[in-house]
């Protein structure tokens, strides 16, 4: 259950502006508790979150920059969240077709219910009820 948590809240930039190097983590869903540190000795970047101490490295080019290191921090966490929800996230893509299917299926039924009566078969039939 706690997963889903896990899954990325569209980012509120407007602290990103100030603190390009500061984010929230996607684990304990703390507003400011990521840290990106670029070693470029090493190629890598590691973002850390102070407060569940999550933490995330990768291995970046001259020009990335910390919200690079997030990003891909994100990405990796849905990819995971992804394969974990994947059985769950099929089923509820499947019903919401099967309603839209269905949907569909009962406006055509109403379309030819509406078109049926003009054609004339369904109006002799209705004219003889009366
Ligand atoms: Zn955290």
């Amino acid at each position: 259950m706690g997963k889903r948590k896990l899954r990325a809240k569209p980012a509120t930039t407007k602290r990103m502006d100030k603190l390009d190097t500061v984010f929230s983590c996607p684990f304990c869903n703390h507003g400011s508790s990521v840290e990106c540190q670029i070693n470029m000795k090493e190629v890598i970047g590691i973002a850390t979150c102070r407060i569940c101490e999550e933490s995330f490295s990768t291995t970046i080019t001259a020009l990335s920059e910390a919200i690079d290191i997030y990003s891909e921090w994100i990405d990796e966490c849905e990819r995971v969240n992804a394969v974990e929800d994947d059985v769950e996230q099929e089923e509820e893509v499947e019903e919401e077709k099967v309603y839209e299917e269905e949907e569909e299926e009962v406006r055509k039924r109403m379309m030819k219910m509406n078109v049926c009566p003009l054609k004339g078969s369904l109006t002799t039939e209705t004219i003889d009820l009366y």
